[in-house]
């Protein structure tokens, strides 16, 4: 556990996009994970607590996650961090890219960031876990996981993902979903691991029966 985290939550955007800046109290370098909606206000904030912005993390490239990268870039000069098999899929380019695998990390002061691949949602969604937190982008939410039938996405995998890679997490482990979409902002895995109704499934095969169907109980 490190007292040099600085964490903030900012819900941005017509659909309830969590945006966060992770950052250093010691050294005032910040990431930012997931750019979009409103470059402005994240600046803002940034600037208000002192935060240098020196890296953008982005969990997935779905435009509602990624749509102010762009500007971001303009007006920092902060590197993106996306996924290897997500920039694949993604086919987008932006200058100062760095490809990521599982198992990566960044140091930011005291801390280190840790890249998770968490394929499901899109073959090259990933998850950050910093100290006792994890921010899972559209991986896992509170009650619910990402869609699995949009392009890119895969219902088997996301199975494998939600029990076997979020397994290395204990109950404890806080998560930051990607969107607001509960009447809570933040939940644990434990809580998720008992409640969750996509985490609730005895085998692949009745996961599949539920959740491999377009438009079943999973939300964006
Ligand atoms: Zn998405």
């Amino acid at each position: 556990m490190s007292s040099d985290l600085y964490l903030k939550q900012m819900e941005l955007g017509p659909m309830a996009n969590f945006v966060y800046l992770i950052g250093s109290r010691r050294t005032h370098e910040a990431a930012v994970v997931d750019p979009a909606w409103d470059v402005r206000q994240i600046l803002e904030v940034a600037a208000e607590d002192e935060m240098r912005i020196k890296h953008l993390i982005i969990t997935h490239s779905h435009p509602d996650h990624i749509n102010g990268v762009e500007e971001m870039l303009h007006r920092t000069d902060a590197q993106v961090y996306l996924h290897k098999a997500e920039a694949e899929f993604h086919r987008a380019m932006w200058s100062n890219m760095v490809k990521t695998d599982g198992g990566d990390t960044l140091r930011l002061g005291d801390l280190t960031i840790t890249f998770v691949h968490t394929p499901g949602h899109t073959p090259g969604s990933q998850c950050f876990a910093i100290d006792d937190k994890l921010v899972s982008g559209d991986t896992l939410f509170i009650g619910s996981c990402g869609r699995t039938d949009f392009p890119g996405g895969d219902a088997a995998t996301m199975y494998q993902t939600l029990t076997r890679v979020l397994a290395k997490f204990d109950d404890t482990t806080w998560l930051y979903p990607g969107h607001n979409y509960a009447d809570v902002p933040i939940s644990t895995l434990g809580y998720e691991r008992r409640t969750n109704p996509t985490m609730q499934f005895a085998d692949l095969q009745s996961f599949l029966r539920v959740m491999g169907r377009p438009g079943s109980v999973t939300l964006s």
